[in-house]
């Protein structure tokens, strides 16, 4: 495993990404925790896994870029958006983006511009730097009462293999629609403009880290080999 220095948030805290296996495979999958700051769960659970495999043997030909909290602001203030008050779930360059929130309140707000937050910003030139083959980002259904949650929400038809996939190792349901308009979100950005394959995974936010590690442990394990 290595440590790797992303950048900054806002506040200047550091972003800190881990990395495993191989970077020259061509079975390269990023995962990213705690885009919200009020689901730490989803962040926890990330930890969790760095602490299981950091001394063990990663399978071959598979690489892995984990980063456990994009938005350590978010996660010290206990705001869904970072330090700027933006929600970096809608300010992925996407064709989507729209200037103001569709859904939601305040604390669903865009940004002034696609890709204006530092955190947004090295996500963004992650995807440039690496090919990674897959993306998975982990949320809770903080606040979110919609009748789909928890799922595997997947983007793009070239999506729906990998979230079958990840449905069967964890239990989560996979859907193709989260229920409500996301523009400029993470995976509408991944899965509908880049075509990537990318899935959204809302963890039930009423349990415990440890009662989800346990329970879905394997979207990790599955969402590196597969
Ligand atoms: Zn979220």
């Amino acid at each position: 495993m290595k440590e790797l220095s992303l950048g900054k948030s806002v506040k200047g805290i550091e972003i800190k990404g881990y990395s495993f296996g191989n970077e020259n495979a061509f079975n390269k999958t990023l995962i990213i925790g705690a885009i919200h700051g009020v689901e730490p769960q989803s962040k926890e659970v990330c930890d969790m896994y760095i602490e299981e495999v950091k001394d063990k043997l990663f399978p071959e030909d598979c690489y892995l870029l984990l980063i456990p909290c994009i938005n350590p602001d978010g996660l010290s203030l206990k705001t869904r958006g970072n330090a700027n008050g933006v929600d970096l779930n809608r300010n992925f360059p996407s064709s989507t983006w729209k200037s103001v929130p569709v859904s939601g309140n305040n604390s669903y707000h865009p940004g002034r511009e696609p890709a204006s937050e530092p955190e947004t910003k090295i996500i963004v030139n992650l995807l440039k730097k690496y090919n990674f083959k897959k993306i998975i980002a982990i949320h809770t259904n903080h606040t979110i009462q919609f009748p789909n949650v928890p799922m595997i929400n997947y983007d793009g038809e070239q999506s729906r293999e990998l979230a079958e996939k990840l449905s069967n190792a964890t239990g989560l349901l996979a859907h193709a629609d989260v229920g409500y308009p996301t523009p400029g979100s993470l995976g509408v950005w991944l899965g509908k403009d880049l075509k990537k394959i990318s899935t959204t995974v809302e963890l039930d936010d009423k349990k415990t880290s440890e009662e989800l590690y346990k329970k879905h442990v394997r979207l990790f394990e599955v969402g590196v080999i597969c």
